[in-house]
């Protein structure tokens, strides 16, 4: 089995990917297990972020690496909090506190201005000086609620509305937004990509 370094610790996501390519023969390690401190993330869009996570832990441990990178953009926030989304009211903010910032700041933003969309971005570099990442990308386009709603899901789930099933994410089942978020979107991508890189790349091929 191939073992692919995973430039996170969150155990939620190193089961999703471990999910994912299992019937790959792929075999996804969480980068605590190679004692790799975390990166800073210095980049400026999704896309940098995802890369340097990857790219450090492909540099210190000679494995191909994956990473993944999310957030929530507000049209009327002009993109905010974007890639400050997990930080957006302080270097320690909780989910609460990201949530109560945002309605806040688009209090007086009339409904149909609202409009947001979750994005996220999955990387994955053969090795450090990969000079053509997978890069996948997945978008979930919806609103900002004027109250939150719900208490499932995470982060900003209770304020975003759903427009395709009249909800917030938070209301929503949890198989539903695993089939329809930008997450499932970008790992759809990412589970095709990988199949062409198996049929097609000496160190994935089986
Ligand atoms: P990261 O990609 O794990 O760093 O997530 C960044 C931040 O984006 C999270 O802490 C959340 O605030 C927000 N976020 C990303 N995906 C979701 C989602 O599916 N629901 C709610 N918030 C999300």
């Amino acid at each position: 089995m191939k073992t692919i370094i995973l430039a996170s610790n969150n155990r939620g996501k190193i089961s999703e990917f471990n999910q994912l390519v299992a019937e790959f023969g792929l075999h996804v390690v969480p980068q605590s297990e190679f004692n790799l401190p975390s990166v800073a993330e210095t980049g400026l869009s999704f896309v940098e972020n995802a890369l340097i996570k990857a790219r450090f832990a492909a540099q210190h441990t000679g494995l191909p690496a994956l990473a993944d990178d999310s957030g929530l953009e507000v049209e009327a926030l002009q993109g905010a909090p974007g890639i400050y989304s997990a930080r957006f009211a302080g270097e320690e903010a909780t989910d609460a506190e990201n949530n109560q910032l945002l309605l806040e700041k688009l209090a007086d933003i009339p409904e149909s201005q609202r409009t947001a969309r979750y994005h996220c971005v999955i990387v994955l570099l053969r090795h450090a000086t990969d000079p053509t990442p997978l890069i996948c990308q997945g978008t979930w386009t919806g609103s900002i609620t004027l109250t939150l709603r719900g208490t499932l899901g995470f982060g900003y789930d209770p304020c975003f509305y759903v427009p395709t099933h009249q909800c917030t994410a938070a209301e929503l089942p949890t198989e539903i937004k695993n089939r329809i978020s930008h997450r499932a979107l970008a790992f759809q991508q990412f589970t095709s990509a990988w199949q062409q890189i198996l049929q097609n790349e000496p160190p994935f091929k089986r």
